[in-house]
């Protein structure tokens, strides 16, 4: 979800009025396939090569020079010149708007605003950028030389912009009428620059993307490619960005599972149109499904699924996109009818009677992550066991879910969604089922005899496997090791996984309001992920292990009471991440951090002490640095979501969104409760969890934002609604202190109380000091309860202190018998450790 969320901004362009209108061409392809394979790999125009001086091509923070070199523009394509070609002496500069970006930049290139020389420059573009250049260029002498040396390195960067450009170019195709028709580019700019001294990197100017400059490197470390985001973000005065033209209502999936890898589909999508126009909308769709045939209401529609891995931003991580070109511009509010025919090796066989299936996020054709409505039919071996999102309907009398085909051979089952949900997947295995209840909802629960191949040995050494687990997380394969008897077995677990789960549904929905669905299945699922569905959860092997189990495995303490919290994490998910959903890449911590907060919840309900532990584990991994010596808090806020996994940090969004994300919400949590009874002191503190403003806050979000997504701000919009006085920052009744110190911030302070006096007037006692924020920013604001310690050990909270940079005076009142002050004992907030 989170990728492509960034990734696929392009694929709705707004209508939106720049210049530039497509002209009709006698020389364009007329076909679909010749178009964008003369994009993909489009040459150098030996006609057209320059001597170039003092050039230079502007854009919102974003200046790039040519002072003095050679340049020689692509061939054209349909009438227009869409590349460059570059060698000489550059330079390009590039301002970050905010602190977090240029730390970011900083991070990555040692310089928080880019200003680096380049040798040469590999540029494409849609709009008049070669229009500009011509005033600064006059012919050049060496021309052949120069297309010797580097046309293949253009034709190798030509194919990096594919897709994007197909979505403007079939603008110029035949249409159905025998014309051409007409379009507005939304004006893209993508430069390959080889710098001096930071090597080659690219920078992205594109208003189709909700943030239309970002910078970034391709990084080897270790053995693994990197895509590092150095900067990405919105100028200031960018236009909103477009918006989403198309979604999808309706899926209709009728698919049949060959184990051990194949999976052959046909899928039936409603696609609702709103502004109309486009020639070309793109589907997420696994490269290793090979689509065969798309029909737009009955009738065959060209397609390009893409073979090559496009270039551009976090869509390099894994382009699994189609292509779809309609015979004419879609109409305003225009309803499509689309059927897909497709088929691949998705699936792999990770033990006996588990099946793995690589890629299973798009298997089947989707964009955006509009909640629609699904009803999927899945055809399968007799012997296998398919749980998939949606309620079981039997199409005939007899089993539920699950009939005989017609042939007898195989089995057949039907799901369908109870409400639009965002995704649907399914797994499928030789599964031991068990069943436990949480009110009304059915919680069910499918384990295998064994484990994987891969499954470590019992003395082998484990990292703790809470790790990404969203369905949109792409998975990967596990290297196989040698199993060493006996094996554990997620089958004899699965009943008390069923209880825990159903467990954890019964907390939850009094805290943050009903269970959306009628049911629960969780099934297990090969390697260290899990992955929490609508209704479905993909549940790692290890988290199905008995405590005996684990023990053979040797998991550290923390790291298997984290280990226990997975299935709980999930569960979790199904409110937070499936039923809510995030805004866009920058909003996905909510879901990750609110997950897991609410795992840890349900932990210190059974063992506070472990629940002390589990926090402070994170605050000193967040307090750690990496081998070379690198702050992990320097790798940006929890806002910067994806991008927080770099070269330096190969496990950075773990690290941040799910542990300062946690941290966050329960800073939040214990802020409001104790702010609110600071101001009522006579009632005192809540009784219940779901009393608390915090939790009020969350049914509030649960009600207001089922089936929508949420961002970060609307997000407290909803706390603020509960904000008690003590935490109105210069009497305003806002939470965007905490959003600028803590959620876009990377702070750890230290705190202290210094020049501490006890005053006695009247019979009463009243207690001064300063608070004392260090390590910190100048600017940052935190949220202090201060307690005094009383005779006899005991503490009494005298009241919430809002510390405003790095010294702030208080005053408050006492009990006569205090004697000394202490800042946050409860470690409510993330601070340095005493
Ligand atoms: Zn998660």
């Amino acid at each position: 979800m989170k990728r492509q969320t960034i990734a696929l901004a392009c694929c709705f362009l707004a209508a939106a009025a720049y210049a530039h209108a497509a002209e009709p061409s006698p020389q364009c392809p007329q076909t679909t396939s010749a178009l964008y394979a003369r994009i993909h790999s489009i040459g150098l125009d030996p006609q057209r090569v320059y001597h170039v001086r003092g050039a230079t091509i502007d854009r919102p923070n974003l200046h790039i020079d040519f002072d003095d070199g050679t340049l020689a523009f692509t061939e054209d394509i349909c009438g227009r010149t869409t590349g460059a070609f570059f060698d000489g002496e550059g330079e390009v500069r590039l301002r970050p708007p905010n602190r977090a970006e240029r730390g970011s930049l900083a991070l990555f290139t040692g310089m928080a605003i880019l200003e680096e020389q380049f040798s040469t420059g590999y540029l494409r573009f849609n709009d008049d950028t070669a229009a500009v250049l011509q005033p600064f260029l006059t012919p050049a002498e060496d021309a052949a030389e120069f297309i010797k040396q580097w046309n293949d390195t253009s034709l190798a960067l030509a194919g990096f912009d594919g897709l994007r450009l197909l979505l403007d170019f079939s603008h110029f195709l035949p249409t159905s009428a025998g014309n051409e028709s007409a379009r507005n580019f939304q004006p893209l700019l993508h430069a390959h620059l080889l710098g001096k001294m930071l090597g080659g990197f690219e920078v992205v100017w594109d208003p189709a993307n909700a943030e239309p400059l970002w910078a970034g490197q391709p990084r080897m470390k270790d053995g693994n490619l990197f895509f590092d985001i150095w900067t990405s973000f919105a100028p200031a005065g960018s236009a909103a960005p477009p918006v989403v033209d198309a979604s999808i209502t309706n899926f209709r999936i009728r698919a049949s599972v060959e184990p051990p890898t194949r999976l052959r589909a046909s899928t039936d999508v409603n696609v609702h149109i709103l502004s109309g126009g486009e020639r070309t909308l793109l589907f997420e769709l696994s490269r290793y499904l090979k689509v065969e045939a798309i029909e737009s209401d009955g009738r065959p529609v060209d397609f390009i699924q893409n073979p090559a891995i496009e270039g551009s931003e976090l869509r390099r991580k894994g382009n699994d996109l189609v292509a779809v070109v309609f015979p004419a511009p879609l109409a305003p509010r225009q309803e499509l009818k689309l059927h897909f025919r497709y088929a691949g090796d998705v699936l792999s066989e990770a033990g006996k009677g588990l099946l793995y299936v690589g890629e299973r996020g798009t298997w089947y054709p989707n964009f955006g992550l509009s909640p629609a409505q699904f009803d999927i039919e899945f055809h399968y071996p007799q012997d296998w066991t398919l749980v998939a999102t949606g309620k079981p309907t039997s199409r005939a009398v007899g089993e539920v879910g699950e009939t005989n085909a017609d042939d007898g051979t195989d089995k057949v089952s039907r799901w369908v969604s109870e409400r639009p949900i965002p995704v649907a997947g399914f797994n499928l295995g030789k599964y031991v089922r068990a069943e436990a209840r949480a009110g009304n909802v059915v919680v069910e629960a499918y384990g295998t005899k064994g484990v994987e191949k891969s499954f470590p040995k019992a003395q082998d050494e484990v990292v703790s496997p809470i790790l990404p687990s969203n369905p949109r997380q792409r998975l990967s394969p596990i290297d196989p090791v040698v199993v060493s008897p006996p094996p554990p077995s997620p089958a004899r677990d699965a009943q008390a996984v069923a209880d825990r789960a159903a467990l954890a549904i019964t907390s939850f929905s009094q805290w943050f309001g009903p269970y959306p669905y009628d049911s629960l299945a969780l099934t297990q699922m090969p390697g260290l992920m899990s992955q929490g569905w609508p209704g479905l959860v993909f549940l790692s092997s290890f988290a199905f292990l008995s405590p005996h189990e684990q023990a053979d495995l040797h998991l550290g303490a923390v790291a298997r009471e984290i280990d226990n919290q997975v299935l709980v994490h999930e569960t979790a998910h199904q409110w937070w991440g499936d039923l809510v959903l995030w805004n866009n890449y920058r909003d996905q911590w909510i879901s990750e951090g609110l997950a897991n907060y609410a795992s840890l919840l349900m932990l210190e309900q059974q063992n506070p002490v472990q629940f002390r532990q589990v926090l402070d584990k994170y605050r000193s991994d967040l307090l750690s640095k990496n081998n070379e010596g690198e702050w992990l808090r320097d790798a940006g806020p929890v806002t910067f979501g994806q991008r927080l996994d770099s070269s330096h940090f190969p496990n950075g969004y773990d690290e941040i969104s799910y542990e300062r994300g946690t941290w966050l919400f329960h800073m939040l949590r214990t802020m409001l409760r104790d702010a609110e009874a600071a101001t009522h002191s006579q009632k005192g503190r809540p009784h219940s969890l779901s009393e608390e403003p915090f939790f009020r806050g969350l049914r509030k979000i649960r009600e207001r934002y089922a089936g929508k997504s949420i961002s970060t701000q609307e997000l407290l919009r909803v706390f603020e609604e509960e904000l008690p006085r003590p935490l109105w920052y210069e009497n305003h009744h806002k939470l965007d202190w905490f959003l600028k110190s803590w959620i876009e911030g990377t702070a750890i302070p230290r705190l202290e109380a210094h020049e501490v006096h006890f005053n006695e007037k009247n019979g009463v006692t009243t207690v001064t000091g300063v608070i004392v924020q260090k390590d910190a920013p100048n600017d940052l604001v935190t949220a202090v309860p201060v307690y005094a310690a009383m005779p006899g050990n005991t503490l009494t909270f005298l009241g919430e202190v809002l510390a405003d940079g790095q010294e702030t005076a208080f005053h408050l009142p006492a009990p006569h018998a205090a004697r000394k002050i202490l800042l946050d004992p409860r470690q409510t907030i993330l601070t340095k450790a005493k």
